[in-house]
């Protein structure tokens, strides 16, 4: 199918699902205006290794800066020097030093920093499912073991030890970066209330208390707590391509109504959907406030930000770029793309689902579709 009969088939699903809806005044498909718009534009960048820290410098200077980017999502997780918890690190780890040296660079052009990692999901990598982190150093810290687990390993949420232990984690991570917001993971987590500790408790209670745990943490202390929102996504009622990943089918999604509305929840989407996307609106309902978080197909991109104007609600605060591959990948590909693109304003075809890209490609064409100017 064309990617125009695409888009209008999506459109006319969408005005189909909201009726009520005056699209002609609400959403005007100008994409880059809407995004420009929004108090929050942020992207997700991997941690840049000990020799990519003067292209992560230039990167953000010369790229970021000039897309109008004003957050940057850091994925750290395990790879930081952890002084208080050295067992648990992974390589390669960034240094405390580059650590501040990142800080700096974006206390200097005003974009706001926010460290990442899974304290969740995501504790295992690989088909194999590898162990990391905490769980490699702690394994009774595990919900179950990898036979048991769906997709990637999880923490156990109620070991008596693991609050701590986080905490301690997440306290290093915001004073050596400076930053008064983080980034706690929870997405693609399938494994909770299984092990013989949590037998028997309701999941949604052993996931509000943890959220409630993490959150009073990073409260008392000033800063916000920003998540993934798919642990919270009732994929019972809301249509996803990736039911139980992108939503929860695990019982999580019960915690909705027990958790603090003061997190930011980070609400991705990757696919497009025959008749759009309904967890902005799902967010505005429940009181939350949200960002939309794209990947590597600009039409859904386009599409999930569309659903979220069309929820029509002072809780959306804007668009969250998502990249998954090494820093240097997606950075050297917009360094590629960038020029190419302020001279056609055209991509490469590289966003055309199915074709083959070298890596970063795609993230970086729709990251250049929705930021730049
Ligand atoms: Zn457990």
């Amino acid at each position: 199918m064309k990617k125009a009969d695409e888009l209008d088939r999506c459109i006319e699903g969408l005005r189909n699902s909201m009726p009520g809806v005056d699209w002609s005044a609400k959403v005007k498909l100008d994409i880059k205006r809407i995004v420009a718009s929004q108090d929050t534009r942020a992207i997700l960048l991997a941690a840049p290794l000990e020799d990519e820290m003067e292209l992560f410098e230039r990167f953000v200077r010369d790229i970021l800066v000039k897309c109008g980017i004003n957050t940057i999502v850091l994925g750290v997780g395990y790879g930081f020097e952890f002084r208080c918890h050295p067992e648990v690190v992974e390589q390669p780890a960034l240094s405390h030093e580059n650590a501040r040296r990142i800080a700096s660079v974006c206390r200097h052009h005003g974009i706001r920093l926010v460290p990442q990692m899974n304290l969740f999901g995501h504790q295992s990598f690989g088909r194999d499912k590898r162990p990391i982190g905490i769980i490699r150093a702690y394994p009774d810290m595990e919900e179950v073991g990898a036979d048991e687990v769906t997709y990637q390993r999880c923490l156990c949420l109620t070991h008596p030890r693991l609050k701590a232990l986080v905490c301690s984690l997440m306290d290093e991570m915001i004073d050596v970066f400076g930053t008064v917001d983080f980034h706690i993971g929870q997405d693609e987590a399938f494994e909770i209330g299984k092990c013989d500790r949590c037998k028997g408790l309701p999941v949604e209670v052993i996931y509000a208390d943890w959220l409630n745990a993490l959150h009073g943490h990073l409260s008392a202390r000033g800063v916000t707590t920003w998540m993934w929102g798919d642990r919270l996504l009732n994929g019972h009622i809301i249509p996803e391509r990736g039911a139980g990943y992108e939503t929860s089918l695990c019982g999580t999604w019960k915690a909705i109504d027990m958790v603090p509305r003061d997190i930011m929840i980070c609400d991705w989407h990757y696919r497009v959907l025959p008749y759009g996307h309904h967890s902005p609106s799902y967010w505005a309902r429940h009181g939350f406030a949200f960002v939309v978080c794209p990947y590597n197909n600009t039409f859904a991109a386009d599409q999930l930000i569309v659903a979220a104007v069309a929820a029509d609600t002072p809780l959306f605060k804007g668009v969250f770029h998502t990249t998954w591959t090494r820093f240097a990948a997606f950075a050297e590909a917009c360094f590629d793309l960038y020029p190419r693109y302020l001279s056609t304003h055209e991509l490469d075809d590289y966003d055309v689902v199915g074709k083959e890209a070298p890596r970063g490609y795609k993230d970086a064409c729709t990251f250049m579709h929705l930021f730049a100017l």
